[in-house]
Parts: C-alpha cells; sequence; structure tokens
C-alpha cells in the first residue's frame, strides 16, 4: 500500500524517551514539587494503560479528568489516547448545569480529579442521575470520600511498566474538549489522532510555537482548555522539559517556577502575564532571564503588555485559536520584510493576531458573501479549514449545521486583514463575553434575570477590562413603581446561587430601553461602545471570585 504510516501521537513519546530519558518532567503540589524523567513518565504511563484495560476500558471509550496542570493529568495525556481510548477533558470552572450536561453527553467511563476538585465535582454529581455509571480516581494519594474515589497510585500501582501500544488509524478520536462558545448547550469537538498529530507538527514549524530540547516548557493554559493549547505534545516532540504550575498558580508561584526552573517557554490568557507583570511592578524581584517566549492568546494582547515584556527580553508571541482548531490558528510573528521595520510598526504588527500558520487556509466573507480585500479595514468573518480544524461537533447535527459551511468552520470572529496578511480580531458574532480566558454566555445571565419580577427587559454585556480582558454588565429595563435598588440586590444574590461568582455582572445599569438594530434584535454594539470607558467596571473583580488559575 502506498503511504505511510498513521499520523498518531505514539511517535512523540517513543522518540522523547528513547532520546532524552533522562529530561525532567517537573510538577508544582501543595506538597512541593515532583520530579519525573521521560524515562520513568513513559514506565507510569504504560502502568496507567495497563490498569485502564485491567478495568475494562475498550477502544473508543471516554475517559475524563477534572484537573489542574500537573504531572499525573499529563501521564492521562498519552496513556489515555495511546491505548485507542479517548481523553475528554473537563473545565472545572463550568456552572454544575453544564458539568452534568458534559458528562452525560460524553458517557465517561472514569472521571480522575483532583482532591481540590472533588467538592466542585460532588457538588455537581448530587443527586444527578449524569453520575450514576461513573467511576472516580483521586489525583492525589488519598482517597477522596465524596467520590468513592481510588488513588491514583493505588490504581497504576503493580501494572507492568511495559505496554503494547497498538497501531491506530489517524481516524481515531484520541480527545474531546467542549466550548461553551456560543448560545446554549456546550458543544464537544473530538481531536483525532491525526489532528493531534498535524497540530503538534505544525505548531514546531518556525511558524507556529516551535521548541526545542534545550527548552524549559511551563504551561500555565490550564490543560482543560484544549490540551493546554497542545503544549504538553508539542514539548514532548521537542524533547522538551516540562513544568507544572498545579493548582490555583498566583504570580509568585510563576516567578518561582521560572526562576527554579530556568523556565524558557510558557504560555497563557493576558490576565496571566498582566499578573506577573503587575507583581514586578509592585516591587517583587523577578530574575525573568532565562524566559525566551511567553504565547499569549485565548483574549488579544494589549500592546502595552507586549513592550513591557520586550523590556525585559521577553518575546511575547500573540496567538489566535478555538476549540474547534485544537487551538493554533495565528500566531504574530514578524515576517521578513518587517524585521527591519521600527519598533513602532512591529510592535503594530504583532499585536495583531497574527499570521495563519502553515497547513491552514482561510477566507474572510462580509455580510454581502463577499471575500474581504486585504487592506486591513474592510472586515467580515472568519472562515477557516485544516487538518486540525474540526468538521463538525460532538453528536450535534444542529449545531454542525450552524457552524460549517462548505468544509470551512464558521469561527464567529470578525477580522481584518491587512497586506502582509496579518489578521486582527475586530469584533465577534457570537454573544458570548470572555473574562480572563474563562466564557460567560450572557443568553444564560439574561434569561435569568429577566426571569425576576418588575424586569421587562435585560441584555448583558462584556465591557472591555484592563486585568479579565471583559467583564459583564446587564442593562436591565423595570417600570417606574420597582424599587431598584431591592431588584439589583435580589438579582446578584440570585446570579450568585446559581452561578460560579466570577459570572455575576460587575454592575447592573437600569436604562429606559434595550436600543435595537433595524432587524429588532438588541444592539449591544451600541452599549458597548456606550460603556467602553469602563467606567461601570472599575472596581474589577475581587481576587477570590476570579476563574481560579487563569
Ligand atoms: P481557547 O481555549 O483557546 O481560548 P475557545 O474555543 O474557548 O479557545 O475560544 C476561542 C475564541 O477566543 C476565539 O474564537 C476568539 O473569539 C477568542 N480568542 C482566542 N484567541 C484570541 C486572541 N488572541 N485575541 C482575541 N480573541 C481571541
Amino acid at each position: 500500500m502506498p503511504g505511510g504510516h498513521s499520523q498518531t501521537l505514539r511517535p512523540f513519546l517513543w522518540r522523547a524517551e528513547k532520546l532524552y530519558g533522562d529530561t525532567e518532567i517537573v510538577s508544582r503540589t501543595h506538597e512541593g514539587r515532583t520530579r519525573h524523567t521521560y524515562s520513568e513518565y513513559a514506565d507510569r504511563t504504560a502502568q496507567l494503560a495497563n490498569a485502564l484495560d485491567e478495568y475494562g476500558i475498550d477502544r473508543g471509550d471516554r475517559i475524563a479528568t477534572f484537573c489542574w496542570n500537573h504531572t499525573r493529568h499529563f501521564e492521562t495525556y498519552f496513556g489515555v489516547p495511546n491505548t485507542g481510548a479517548q481523553l475528554h477533558t473537563i473545565n472545572p470552572l463550568l456552572p454544575d448545569e453544564h458539568i452534568q450536561y458534559i458528562v452525560e453527553d460524553a458517557a465517561d467511563e472514569i472521571i480522575f480529579v483532583d482532591a481540590s476538585l472533588a467538592p466542585k465535582l460532588a457538588g455537581a454529581a448530587e443527586g444527578a442521575a449524569e453520575f450514576d455509571d461513573v467511576d472516580f480516581v483521586s489525583m492525589g494519594s488519598d482517597e477522596i470520600d465524596a467520590l468513592d474515589a481510588t488513588p491514583y497510585e493505588e490504581f497504576i500501582a503493580g501494572h507492568s511498566t511495559d505496554y503494547d501500544w497498538p497501531d491506530l488509524d489517524g481516524d481515531q478520536p484520541a480527545g474531546l474538549c467542549y466550548t461553551s462558545g456560543t448560545t446554549g448547550k456546550p458543544k464537544g469537538v473530538e481531536y483525532t489522532q491525526s489532528m493531534l498529530w498535524s497540530h503538534t507538527m505544525a505548531s514546531q514549524t518556525p511558524q507556529g510555537i516551535p521548541m526545542e530540547d534545550s527548552d524549559v516548557v511551563m504551561p500555565v493554559v490550564p490543560m482543560f482548555h484544549v490540551n493546554a493549547w497542545g503544549m504538553p505534545f508539542t514539548a514532548t516532540a521537542a524533547g522538551a522539559k516540562h513544568v507544572y504550575p498545579g493548582p490555583s498558580p498566583d504570580p509568585a508561584d510563576l516567578a518561582a517556577l521560572i526562576e527554579e526552573e530556568g523556565v524558557t517557554v510558557s504560555a497563557g490568557v493576558p490576565t496571566v502575564w498582566l499578573g506577573l507583570q503587575e507583581y514586578v511592578t509592585e516591587g517583587n524581584d523577578v530574575d525573568l532571564s532565562t524566559l525566551d517566549t511567553v504565547i499569549v492568546g485565548g483574549a488579544a494582547a494589549p500592546q502595552s503588555l507586549i513592550e513591557w515584556y520586550d523590556d525585559r527580553g521577553v518575546e511575547v508571541l500573540h496567538a489566535w485559536g478555538m476549540t474547534e482548531l485544537s487551538p493554533i490558528g495565528t500566531v504574530s510573528h514578524l515576517t521578513n520584510d518587517l524585521r527591519d521595520a521600527d519598533y513602532e510598526t512591529q510592535v503594530d504588527k504583532r499585536s495583531k493576531q497574527g499570521l495563519v500558520v502553515p497547513g491552514l487556509e482561510f477566507e474572510v466573507i462580509d455580510e454581502d458573501g463577499e471575500e474581504i480585500p486585504w487592506d486591513g479595514e474592510a472586515f467580515g468573518e472568519l472562515r477557516i479549514r485544516g487538518p486540525w480544524v474540526t468538521q463538525e461537533y460532538f453528536a450535534r447535527p444542529d449545531a454542525s449545521e450552524e457552524g460549517f459551511e462548505d468544509g470551512w468552520l464558521k469561527t464567529g470572529d470578525v477580522v481584518t486583514v491587512d497586506e502582509d496578511g496579518y489578521l486582527q480580531l475586530v469584533d465577534r458574532t457570537k454573544d458570548v463575553i470572555k473574562s480572563g480566558g474563562e466564557w460567560i454566555s450572557s443568553v444564560e445571565l439574561e434569561n435569568a434575570i429577566m426571569a425576576y419580577d418588575g424586569v421587562s427587559e435585560a441584555t448583558v454585556v462584556g465591557v472591555p477590562h484592563e486585568r479579565w480582558q471583559e467583564r459583564p454588565v446587564a442593562f436591565v429595563v423595570a417600570a417606574d413603581s420597582v424599587d431598584r435598588d431591592a431588584l439589583v440586590e435580589e438579582i446578584e444574590a440570585g446570579l450568585r446561587e446559581e452561578y460560579p461568582k466570577w459570572w455575576v455582572p460587575d454592575a447592573v445599569e437600569f436604562i429606559d430601553e434595550v436600543p435595537k438594530t433595524a432587524t429588532g434584535k438588541f444592539s449591544k454594539k451600541d452599549l458597548r461602545e456606550r460603556y467602553a470607558d469602563q467606567s461601570l467596571v472599575e472596581g474589577s473583580v475581587p481576587e477570590d471570585d476570579a476563574p481560579e488559575g487563569e
């Protein structure tokens, strides 16, 4: 048969073990740091695979994780998919109802859960039939009583460190991640072996987020977000040292890891890097000399952030991606022509979302259905396709019908493209708010608010915020007779009960009428523009209300 072997993850780990057996995988825990080598990692991954076999996991079965970034979580990254099973990473920051929906939709067999996240999972599982057939493994060394979870070390103990990894087809589902990027129920995106393989290889090109065997790679982006943007796979393909920042790392934790482990490449949403910047400007002395590159994505990287890190010899690579893209789509490298340009021009380009990664194609379609010119002015919806772009949503023909056209993924992002090919995101057609890298569904909040007596109309809008990029603000139309202060209190208390604290709008404002578009829809653009000065969200979210780990 012509052609090569299937594109799968197996060779990446095989090579790392053979060539870099002594290279370290470090993890921060509450009790200190753990250290393993690739060699030990490969053994433990085989033990995990044997344990899953003994448990009765078959090819195609789904295994979930409910975890922060740490080595055991990373063990599932190869240990699960390389057997032919599918790794489903669950976002523990979601509202309980979403978690219940996701677990039922994926029909997970086992959930690996961190001890610190067990109360959250137990809360979501309580009385929920979706969890009846699920078993739990505790990622700590202790049992978790609430979930009757087996300790991970006990789960893998005694199993052989050899495993006869099967030959898998490229189209074997390897991963699953849900996105709540639009209204309604979360949508699953399946990653096949070949999608993960091609995403890793494209990441490794100079136009991607390349790494070398000399690198020390620290993914701060949570591993429940699109496989930590694929970094654990890319770092393994490179044979780099891994550093996992563990549960809810704060800037001091990150600073210590960077300094003491010699981190060279890291990645996270702007909030993370703004947090570290603030920590340094507050007077904490942090040695960033080993840090070459931080990949900033998930939300727009402010120009001032790029400049601040430049001043300290750290290159910010601004990247754009989506769950549907495994996730990387564009990276803001400088083209050869721009390498001699003045600094201002360069920073201007680098703060755009960037150049399409080799292997993908895109088109930008305006409201008349025409492709826009590349002039940096005209805008339209970005559509994209390629080997690591999904072509449908998991078990959701309705969402797939809506989200794709002629093989293109309709991203819901509105962009311009300049003469040099740099994409810039100027708006979103999807009605959501992204705060600190996490989605908040404005439509869910609106429906919840409209259920209160005295509210005749309500709309929730994302208002720009320096630290969190966006914060929700609710605009409410109420009858004159209503006691407004009491209503605000009631709404806020109610939302606090029903949703994670950081979903609660920073302000509830009364207006006479929700502005409408020509077709009668709520015009959020109008409200966003009216409140673009941030005056409603000055106070920002209190520290402990923030989406942890972001
Ligand atoms: P991720 O976990 O990578 O953030 P999601 O699927 O949750 O992926 O979110 C993808 C969306 O986030 C994009 O469609 C876009 O709206 C927004 N986004 C991602 N990267 C950027 C960026 N660099 N600048 C602005 N928005 C971004």
